[in-house]
């Protein structure tokens, strides 16, 4: 194997172990904002419901002085009336009292029917707070949980990052910067062994003459179909490869 991608293939381990971790990070960013929505989209349904209450107590003033001017009404007709001693002038004043209290009639029931819709909206308003309430009582462990688990990713991050930065320094730039550019487009590795004449990374076959080349390891050679790089590995160190992949699949299982 070219020398110069030993310390690539060690940063590439650290890379595709720093992508899970953002991986994990943005999902659990997720959940997080997942949550707030969920706060915010009651506390939005608490503010509105609020705002409707203020709108009918304030229409409920209005037709409480409505009721309050055909009472006003009916009381000054019928002191009118005691002063009347003419029968056809009596029975008009009648006649407009009996009208005037079909209209304080409907008024009463207008009012009964607010008072009503009021007590069914503040009803509703409490239950929205209770719930909004028990939501954030109730999230509040998780979010917990949640900022706790994205602290512990930070600092493994930060970890990692040490590690590598360590690593470039070691490494060849020119590789290292091919490497990067590579990592950038496929975020995936991009450093793999070409096994049985066929690349590890898309799963291509590939020609006698390239294995040759991958094979003699003077320099970098690439797929020709994804533009990885290819390098050689001897069947114990393959072996080592496999067995170290699938101890390191199983510990990330765990995590
Ligand atoms: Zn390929």
């Amino acid at each position: 194997m070219l020398d110069a991608l030993k310390v690539i293939l060690e940063i590439q381990e650290l890379d595709m172990k720093m992508i899970q971790l953002m991986l994990l990070k943005r999902q659990r960013q997720k959940e997080l904002d997942n949550i707030n929505a969920t706060k915010g989209s009651l506390h939005q349904r608490v503010l509105g419901k609020e705002a409707e209450i203020l709108e009918m107590k304030k229409l409920i003033r209005l037709a409480e002085g409505d009721h309050t001017e055909i009472l006003a009404k009916i009381k000054k007709l019928e002191s009118q009336q005691n002063a009347i001693k003419k029968v056809d002038e009596y029975n008009a004043i009648t006649h407009e009292i009996s009208a005037a209290d079909r209209e304080r009639v409907a008024k009463e029931q207008r009012l009964s029917d607010f008072y009503d819709k009021l007590a069914l909206e503040e009803d509703l308003l409490k239950t929205l707070n209770e719930s909004l309430n028990s939501t954030a009582e109730n999230s509040k462990v998780l979010e917990g949980e949640i900022h706790e688990s994205i602290r512990q990713i930070n600092e493994e991050g930060r970890v990692l990052k040490t590690q590598r930065d360590e690593l470039v320094e070691q490494a060849d730039p020119d590789v290292f910067k091919v490497y990067e550019r590579l990592l950038r487009n496929k975020k995936d590795r991009v450093v793999v062994p070409l096994e049985n004449r066929c690349c590890s990374g898309c799963h291509i076959m590939l020609t006698a003459q390239h294995e040759n080349l991958v094979r003699k390891g003077e320099r970098l050679v690439f797929c020709e179909h994804c533009s990885r790089i290819h390098y050689w590995l001897e069947s114990k160190a393959l072996e080592d490869t496999v067995v170290a992949t699938k101890q390191r699949r199983r510990r990330t299982t765990k995590v």
